[in-house]
């Protein structure tokens, strides 16, 4: 299943009181690296500091009356689960972020101080997603997930919208990719106004679900394993419905960048941009200073994300790569 491209334009007009257009800026010392022009999109700066509140905007923006009044329920402990809290809130709406025992204090109070429910279940990810079903069954919630729905990849395309807008002479763009949500609206938005522009989806070495997923020619799952780019975890969903074959038929490639090289990409945004990225939003500068991405004209890299542990920011800005892998095999 796809969307269409006027439900991109439909989610700007809906989204644009809730969500920051956020600056797109030169990247000065990139650009002379690779001696071509590259521009930062900077949806970190984004409110509650990633991208994900514009999916999870439209996605409570375009309920019925009565789905607003029965409230909002996910899973996620992560960017998606603030973004829906906030949204939830600003809308008046209710939202509950299922979660289990084992979600650290500081994930819960954050999502909680958005003024979201917390639901406390079970000892896993998949416990927590069996109380969202039942909520939504038995209390008439409305399930917002992550990635593979449509309000939330129409929202999330707004961002190519803006990208050109700012830069119409782009050639390349580079967009961190996990479940592909972000990567899927992205490209619809972009192929649709400049149809030959080359569109790159940049994913870490550990657990690339959905690299994986093209390669064997559907939904498959793949070990999850730490890395810096915490908020690229997860799988596609074997039941995909829509992000797998958007991102199949729109991108043009498929890029892996390892820890190293992402640790690296953070440092350089910091030191050189003075930009705090996550790992998971540093993998566009990563695969283009590790030369995995030669560029032939104008680029715009999506930086998503600044959610990190500001100890763990510290540590690799003070020269770790951190091997978070082998840290959690020690544990
Ligand atoms: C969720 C997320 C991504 C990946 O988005 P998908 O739609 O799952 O591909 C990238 N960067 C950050 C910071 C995120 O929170």
């Amino acid at each position: 299943m796809t969307i269409d491209f006027a439900e991109i334009l439909l989610a700007r007009q809906r989204i644009s009181a809730s969500v920051l257009r956020t600056p797109q800026r030169e990247a000065r010392a990139l650009s002379a690296r690779l001696g071509v022009p590259v521009q930062l999109k900077c949806e970190h700066h984004q409110t509650t500091g990633s991208f994900k509140l514009r999916g999870a905007t439209n996605a409570v923006l375009s309920l019925t009356r009565a789905q607003r009044d029965a409230g909002v329920v996910a899973a996620s402990t992560g960017n998606h689960g603030r973004a829906l809290a906030h949204a939830a809130a600003a809308a008046g709406t209710k939202a509950v972020i299922c979660m289990s025992r084992l979600v650290p204090d500081n994930k819960v109070q954050a999502i909680e101080a958005l003024g979201a429910e917390i639901r406390i279940v079970g000892n896993s990810q998949d416990d927590a997603q069996v109380e969202v079903d039942r909520l939504a069954s038995e209390a008439g919630m409305t399930p917002v997930p992550p990635f593979d729905h449509a309000a939330v990849i129409a929202g999330q395309g707004t961002l190519g919208l803006e990208m050109l807008e700012d830069a119409p002479h782009t050639t390349t763009v580079l967009v961190p990719l996990s479940g592909g949500g972000l990567l899927a609206g992205v490209a619809l938005a972009l192929r649709t106004l400049k149809p030959a522009i080359r569109i790159i989806g940049v994913t870490m070495e550990n657990g690339a679900a959905m690299q994986a997923s093209l390669a064997a020619g559907a939904p498959v799952m793949v070990e999850e394993v730490p890395t810096l780019a915490d908020s690229l975890g997860g799988g596609i969903g074997l039941a995909n419905q829509y992000t797998f074959s958007m991102v199949r038929d729109l991108v043009d490639e498929v890029v892996l960048v390892s820890e190293v090289e992402i640790a690296q990409a953070m440092r350089a945004a910091y030191f050189e941009e003075g930009e705090v990225l996550e790992g998971a939003a540093a993998v566009g500068i990563a695969a283009l200073d590790a030369g995995k991405v030669t560029l032939a004209g104008p680029a715009v890299v999506l930086l998503s994300g600044k959610n990190i542990d500001m100890k763990l920011h510290r540590r690799i800005m003070a020269g770790e790569n951190p091997d978070l892998a082998a840290e959690a095999r020690h544990d």
